[in-house]
């Protein structure tokens, strides 16, 4: 098998792997209904939220997680605000315009971050119910401070809703203490699972929030249908609303523990060193970055322009050598860049961080940017060791 490296799905750890073959459990075998309520409790950990927050785990992608968002919070009407930093913020302003609500969207240019002082002024303009997020926009990645626009929509009383995809379960995220309303994620990113499984958990003023609503949301992805369901399983009762991913649950319960083992700052501080250690890589080949500012760049992948005279043929060249890496994705420079994942099971194995390494080297190299593949293994090895 290829080393899968692009931002998701990822490569998974052989306990996972072992925990999402075999025959499938039934939804009231015990041996899952132990797995879904612990999976449950474990969210709470990993996404570091209050004890009153509901966590929701779901048969789905990111896509209808972020559905579940879109819907569960306003009516029809109502004002929110997206901050766009790509592809994914777009998407949910369009599935916020199909809500029926009114949306304004704060742009920035592909690579950048709309500022946190346009997002104040927005704010401070008021009527808004919610402001939109995306942690880490896959397309360009480009990382927001979800803590300030968190704390700003708190102070304005503003819910505030993250899209973590591509970056739950590695990025810094503190949903109890920066009073963030939404953090919704998938199961192919850090969370270290096949794809398959929507996950979210909404805080008690997002449970409150559709409590109110006069129109409420699809029935398949309504707060109310499926919080009696979770709580069931979180006092280990058998329930059912609509069939879970039984399989993939019994995985989640294992990727999250293995998460969990070294502990949240352990593993905020792993995904921070290797992103480091690749951008010393990058830097020896000569690669430039799309995020505008360092601080910008995300943990979980890294989005390179192609240099000067190689195309996005490159990423299947890599592919030639047992790796592979993704295209570009934000439409307006689809053709210019391509993108690496660098999140979870994978940061623990530094071969395949030398194989990814060393495989983009040689196609750069075979494509004309002549560059020196020991060098860029060296300097990232030099980056892991420090
Ligand atoms: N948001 C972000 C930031 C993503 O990266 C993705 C998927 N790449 C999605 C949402 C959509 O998730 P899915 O493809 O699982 O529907």
């Amino acid at each position: 098998m290829p080393l899968l490296m692009i931002p998701g799905p990822i490569e998974v750890s052989p306990a996972v792997v072992d925990a999402a073959s075999g025959p499938p459990p039934g939804h009231l075998a015990p041996s899952l209904i132990e797995s879904f309520g612990a999976s449950l409790e474990l969210m709470r950990r990993v996404w570091l939220a209050p004890s009153d927050a509901q966590p929701f785990i779901v048969a789905g992608s990111g896509t209808l997680a972020m559905e579940m968002a879109a819907t569960n919070l306003l009516d029809p009407g109502e004002s929110v605000l997206v901050v766009s930093s790509g592809y994914f913020s777009d998407r949910m302003a369009e599935m916020l315009r199909r809500r029926g609500a009114k949306v304004t969207v704060l742009r920035a240019e592909p690579g950048d971050a709309p500022s946190l002082d346009a997002v104040e002024e927005a704010l401070s303009s008021g009527g808004y119910r919610a402001l939109f997020a995306t942690h880490v926009d896959t397309s360009t990645g480009v990382r927001v401070d979800a803590r300030a626009l968190a704390q700003m929509a708190r102070a304005h009383d503003v819910l505030s809703v993250f899209d973590g995809v591509c970056a739950t379960a590695a990025e810094r995220f503190e949903m109890e203490a920066w009073g963030a309303d939404v953090y919704l994620t998938a199961s192919q990113k850090a969370i270290g699972l096949p794809p398959g499984l929507a996950l979210l958990v909404a805080s008690r003023r997002a449970l409150e929030a559709r409590a109110k609503l006069s129109s409420p949301p699809p029935l398949s992805i309504d707060f109310e249908q499926w919080t009696p369901i979770m709580r069931a399983y979180e006092e280990r009762r058998p329930s059912y609303f609509a069939t879970p991913a039984t399989t993939l649950v019994r995985a989640l319960e294992v990727s999250l523990r293995e998460i969990l083992e070294d502990g949240m700052e352990a593993r905020f501080a792993l995904h921070a060193r290797v992103a480091k250690a690749m951008r010393a890589a990058w830097s020896a080949l000569e690669l430039r970055e799309l995020p505008v500012r360092p601080e910008l760049a995300a943990h979980t992948l890294s989005a390179l322009y192609l240099p000067e005279g190689v195309g996005p043929e490159l990423v299947a060249s890599v592919a030639e050598r047992g790796v592979v890496v993704a295209g570009g994705l934000h439409p307006a420079l689809r053709t210019r860049y391509f993108r690496v994942g660098h999140m979870g099971h994978v940061l623990t194995q530094p071969d395949a961080l030398r194989t990814t390494v060393r495989a983009i080297a040689e196609a750069l190299s075979q494509h004309g940017h002549v560059c020196d593949a020991v060098a860029a293994v060296a300097a990232l090895d030099r980056a892991l060791g420090e």
